[in-house]
C-alpha cells in the first residue's frame, strides 16, 4: 500500500500536523516533550494507504552514539522503502533555514527520494516572516535542486493547508479518498 512519510525536527508539530490530516483528535498522540516519537508509527487510512509517522531528528538531548544509530535506521527505513510515494519534510515557519532541514534535503536527493516541504506553525508570526522563511529556504534548496518541491504552508492550530496536502497525495496516489470524520 502507498505511503506517506512525515519527518522533522522534535517539536516541529509532526504529531499535531498528522492529527489534523487524519481528521481523528488524540491519533497520533501530541506531546509538549520533544523527542516523545521513538518509534515508527503507521496509520492506515481508508484501508488504502498509510500515514508513516518518522521519528524526529535533530533531537539535542540524546547522546550521539544513540542519535546515529536513530539516524541509520530512519535512512534504512526510508532507502529500502518502496510503497513509499513521498516523504513530507517538516520546516518550523518561525525559523530562518536551519542547516539539519536543509542537509537531511539534500540526502533525501542524493537519493533520488521524492519529498515535499510542509511548513508548520504558520499561524505563530505574521505572514511576511512566513514568506521570508520560506523563500529562504528554497532559496538554500536551489543551491543543489534543479526544481524546488512542492511547498505547503501549514497550521495545524488553524487548520491551514490541510486540503491541500490531502490533495496533493490524491495526486500522487490515484485511488486515494480524503478520509471523512
Ligand atoms: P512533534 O514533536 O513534532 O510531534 O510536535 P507536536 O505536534 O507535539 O507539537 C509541538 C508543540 O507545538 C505542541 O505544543 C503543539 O501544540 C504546538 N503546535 C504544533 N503545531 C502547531 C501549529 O500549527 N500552531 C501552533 N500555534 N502550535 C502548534
Amino acid at each position: 500500500m502507498p505511503e506517506y512519510a512525515f519527518i522533522g525536527r522534535s517539536n516541529v508539530g509532526k504529531s499535531s500536523l498528522i492529527n489534523m490530516l487524519v481528521n481523528q483528535h488524540g491519533l497520533a498522540k501530541t506531546s509538549q516533550r520533544p523527542g516523545k516519537t521513538q518509534l515508527i508509527n503507521h496509520f492506515l487510512i481508508n484501508e488504502k494507504w498509510y500515514i508513516v509517522d518518522l521519528p524526529g531528528y535533530g533531537y539535542a538531548k540524546v547522546s550521539k552514539t544513540s542519535r546515529e544509530k536513530w539516524e541509520k535506521f530512519i535512512r534504512a527505513y526510508i532507502t529500502k522503502r518502496e510503497s513509499l510515494q513521498c516523504i513530507f519534510v517538516l520546516i518550523d515557519s518561525r525559523l530562518e533555514p536551519q542547516q539539519i532541514d536543509i542537509e537531511f534535503c539534500y540526502w533525501l536527493g542524493e537519493k533520488q527520494i521524492p519529498f515535499s516541504l510542509l511548513f508548520t506553525k504558520a499561524d505563530k508570526q505574521g505572514m511576511t516572516t512566513t514568506q521570508k522563511n520560506v523563500a529562504a529556504f528554497k532559496k538554500k534548496l536551489g543551491e543543489f535542486f534543479e526544481e524546488i518541491p512542492a511547498t505547503f504552508i501549514t497550521s495545524a492550530e488553524k487548520g491551514n493547508g490541510k486540503d491541500d496536502v490531502l490533495q496533493f497525495i490524491g495526486e500522487v496516489n490515484q485511488d486515494f479518498v480524503v478520509p471523512t470524520e
